[in-house]
């Protein structure tokens, strides 16, 4: 039986279903980016708020931008914005719930007027978003808005209704701002040190484009809350439609499966209220800073550091690369050795039980995470989540052979050839310019690392230099298996 508002009462008895009335949930979030992350995640959340009966102004309306988000707003549609999320333990124990509190989505594509008009509405108080890196159009060298792109250069010039998140949520702000209404909150829930001041500076200075006074007003009028998320969520697998079929007797046309791990850390900045987070398990705080540069540089730059070498390792899965011993070892002294260092207190938080724990939840076989996808779009996470390690433990002295090495392993990847000469599908949208950068390394080993505008000045840092040169030398002569034994030495 298809997944409806109306079959939902079938399987009520075999996944855990909504039991609160949906349709006296009105919207107060509107959300960019509906994809897997967002469903597991921040929609999960409210969706527990809505099951112990509070935040019922609180529901999600999800807005899609990209051709890609068609097939999202076609499912969710036809089940009724319902959708299934499964999390799996690592003993493969399926635990699933039908999630109700998306309850309404809108392709802006179809009707951009109408997606302006949802989010100048004074019943949208917080507008989320999960864009991914690339979506903030940030200039890896400078960490300025890089504006020379098709979509936000058409948006900036306005002779067509606007079709970026840039250019939707700015004109939203902007006539809220001449009717006299108070901004709502941007909330940024994407994997970027500072989100919320990056989305800040990104969405002021997109606005500064357009309208210098709305860009002030922008900058000091709208709250941008930092956050720090954490769950790790694969893309859909492909078998997954039928196996909640099979366990359930239900089909959902696109569901979700995740690690049973869920962490949200909150920065309490709200200019026009929130839902009440904290009483489903979200850690609402003052400053959200010591527990986003814990996750960014142990969990995000360790997925970096497991994916390169994993892949040209020969290993397809997170996991098998996460159970081998030498990679176990290697992201542990990655991890104690170099990002470690370079963090803050974490209040309330036991950083070795935290690592561990990371190592089990990549070793977690039952969610079957790609090596291919944390791989993709290596041009906007190196920088943002490695770097920062490697510039801090240049700044003080301290160890950067495992991030050199990455380095070097990513270097060594996207030259778009694997170990047995076999090629490797680099999905980048720097792909074109970085491949023939890569193969030239051959002749010339520093011509990646020499890429200014993603690694800025390392180049000029003699340690680093010899520790890239050192480890890209040894994946050309002794291949990536053994230079992550040799480093985990
Ligand atoms: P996804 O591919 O399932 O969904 C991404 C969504 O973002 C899609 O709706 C897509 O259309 C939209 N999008 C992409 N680029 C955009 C742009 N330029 N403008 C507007 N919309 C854009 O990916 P996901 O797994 O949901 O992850 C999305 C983001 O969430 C990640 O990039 C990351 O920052 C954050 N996140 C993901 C995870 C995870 O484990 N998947 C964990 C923590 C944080």
């Amino acid at each position: 039986t298809p997944l409806r508002a109306a079959t939902l009462t079938e399987f009520a008895g075999r996944v855990s279903t909504p039991t609160y009335d949906r349709s006296r949930i009105s919207t107060g979030i509107a959300h960019f980016g509906v994809g897997g992350f967002h469903r597991a995640h921040q929609a999960m959340y409210v969706d527990r708020l809505l099951e112990r009966g509070l935040g019922q102004d609180w529901g999600i309306c999800g807005v899609g931008v990209l051709p890609g988000d068609r097939r999202m707003r076609d499912v969710l549609r036809a089940q009724d914005g319902l959708y299934t999320l499964s999390t799996v333990a690592p003993d493969g124990a399926w635990t699933t719930r039908a999630i109700g509190s998306l309850v309404e989505y809108r392709y802006a594509p179809d009707d951009p007027e109408a997606a302006v008009a949802k989010l100048t509405d004074p019943v949208t108080r917080i507008v989320s978003l999960t864009i991914t890196e690339g979506g903030y159009h940030i200039a890896a060298a400078t960490g300025e808005f890089d504006a020379d792109d098709p979509g936000i250069r058409a948006d900036l010039a306005g002779s067509a209704p606007p079709a970026t998140v840039f250019g939707l949520v700015t004109e939203a702000l902007a006539r809220r701002r001449s009717a006299g209404l108070a901004p709502f909150t941007v909330l940024s829930c994407d994997n970027i040190e500072g989100n919320g001041d990056v989305a800040r500076r990104m969405f002021g200075a997109f606005a500064a484009l357009r309208d210098p006074g709305l860009g002030s007003w922008v900058a000091e009028q709208v709250r941008f809350p930092n956050s720090m998320v954490d769950r790790i969520t694969p893309v859909t697998p492909a078998g997954a439609t039928g196996e909640v079929e099979r366990r359930y007797g239900l089909i959902d046309r696109w569901p979700v499966v995740t690690e049973p791990f869920a962490q949200w850390v909150l920065e309490d900045s709200f200019g026009l209220g929130r839902p009440a987070f904290e009483e489903v398990g979200v850690q609402v705080v003052d400053d959200v800073t010591p527990y986003e540069l814990m996750k960014l540089r142990l969990l995000n730059a360790s997925h970096q550091a497991l994916c390169y070498f994993g892949y040209l390792s020969g290993y397809r899965l997170v996991h098998e690369a996460a159970q081998d011993p030498d990679f176990r070892r290697f992201l542990l002294r990655y991890m104690d050795a170099e990002a470690t260092p370079t963090l803050r207190p974490v209040p309330g938080v036991d950083l070795d039980a935290y690592k561990r724990t990371l190592l089990d939840r990549f070793a977690n076989p039952a969610i079957g995470d790609t090596i291919a996808r944390l791989c993709a779009e290596s041009s906007d996470r190196i920088p943002k989540w490695l770097l920062p390690v490697v510039r801090a433990q240049l700044a003080t002295g301290g160890e950067i052979d495992c991030a050199a090495a990455v380095v070097a392993s990513w270097a060594r990847y996207a030259e778009g050839v694997d170990e047995h000469g076999a090629k490797i599908e680099i999905v980048d949208r720097l792909r074109d310019r970085l491949t023939p950068l890569a193969r030239r390394q051959r002749r010339q080993p520093t011509a990646f690392l020499g890429e200014r505008s993603l690694f800025g000045d390392l180049i000029d840092h003699p340690r680093f230099v010899t520790a890239y040169l050192a480890a890209l030398d040894s994946l050309r002569t002794r291949g990536a298996h053994a230079t992550v034994e040799e480093l985990a030495r």
